[in-house]
C-alpha cells in the first residue's frame, strides 16, 4: 500500500511550521513527466497556503489541484483520474483550511446576489467589506459554487470548533467522491490512498480528518 510519501509531506509540514524552508525554489533540470513522488494534491485556491512549501514539495514531485475550497469537483475528478491512470499516481493528499471563504457564504445567497437581489447584495457587501455589484441576470453556470455546508460564519472568523466541524465534513465528502468514483481503484493492486487535512493559516500546521465520520447536516 502507498503512504509513505504522504506521511513524509507530513513531517516535512511540521518543519515548515517551525520556520524551516522545506521547498528548493531552483531550476532542477529535466525531468520526467510522471510525478516523481507519484502524489497528487488537492488543495484550496487560498492566497495564504502556498502549497509546495507547506509539505516541502519539489518540483516535479506532484500534481496540484487547486478551486475555490479545494472540493472534490467534476474537474478535480477528471483531473485525479488522468492523474493516476496516465501519470501513475497512487497518493492523495486532500487539504482544506481554517478561516476558508467557502465558510461564509451559501450559494443561494450569492447566486441571488448575482442576479440582483438587494437583500443577498448587502449581506455580501457587508461579509466581505467590498462593493458587491450584482450582474443583473441569471446563468445556468456554473451549477454549484460548493459552498461549505453548514451555519455560515463570518468572512475570515479565527478557528473555531465549529469551523473545525464543517471543514471536516467537507473533507470527508471530499474523500468519500474520490473512494466511491468507479474510476479511481482504493483497493486491489492499482489501488490509491486518500487522506485529508485540515492546514491552520495561522499557525502552518496541518490535521489529519478522520475518516469516515459526519458529512454534514441539512440545517
Ligand atoms: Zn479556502
Amino acid at each position: 500500500m502507498a503512504n509513505n510519501h504522504t506521511d513524509k509531506y507530513l513531517e516535512n509540514n511540521k518543519r515548515y511550521a517551525n520556520g524551516e524552508a522545506v521547498h528548493t525554489p531552483s531550476y532542477p533540470g529535466e525531468q520526467p513527466i510522471n510525478p516523481d513522488k507519484n502524489v497528487a494534491v488537492v488543495a484550496c485556491m487560498d492566497a495564504r497556503m502556498n502549497i509546495e512549501d507547506l509539505l516541502g514539495l519539489q518540483t516535479g514531485d506532484a500534481h496540484i489541484i487547486r478551486n475555490a475550497g479545494g472540493v472534490v469537483t467534476d474537474d478535480a475528478l477528471r483531473c485525479l483520474i488522468i492523474s493516476h491512470h496516465l501519470l501513475n499516481t497512487d497518493e492523495i493528499i486532500l487539504i482544506h483550511h481554517t478561516r476558508c471563504g467557502m465558510l461564509a457564504f451559501t450559494d443561494e445567497l450569492l447566486k441571488a446576489g448575482l442576479e440582483g437581489d438587494p437583500e443577498a447584495e448587502a449581506l455580501l457587501q457587508k461579509a466581505t467589506g467590498r462593493n458587491f455589484t450584482s450582474c443583473n441576470c441569471s446563468s445556468g453556470t456554473p451549477e454549484q459554487f460548493h459552498a461549505f455546508r453548514g451555519p455560515i460564519e463570518a468572512l475570515d472568523a479565527p478557528r473555531s470548533e465549529k469551523q473545525d466541524e464543517r471543514l471536516s465534513w467537507d473533507v470527508r465528502r471530499s474523500i468519500s467522491r474520490i473512494e466511491n468514483h468507479p474510476w479511481i481503484p482504493t483497493e486491489g493492486s492499482d489501488a490509491v490512498t486518500v487522506r485529508g487535512f485540515i492546514y491552520d493559516v495561522d499557525t502552518g500546521k496541518l490535521d489529519e480528518v478522520s475518516y469516515p465520520g459526519p458529512m454534514g447536516t441539512f440545517s
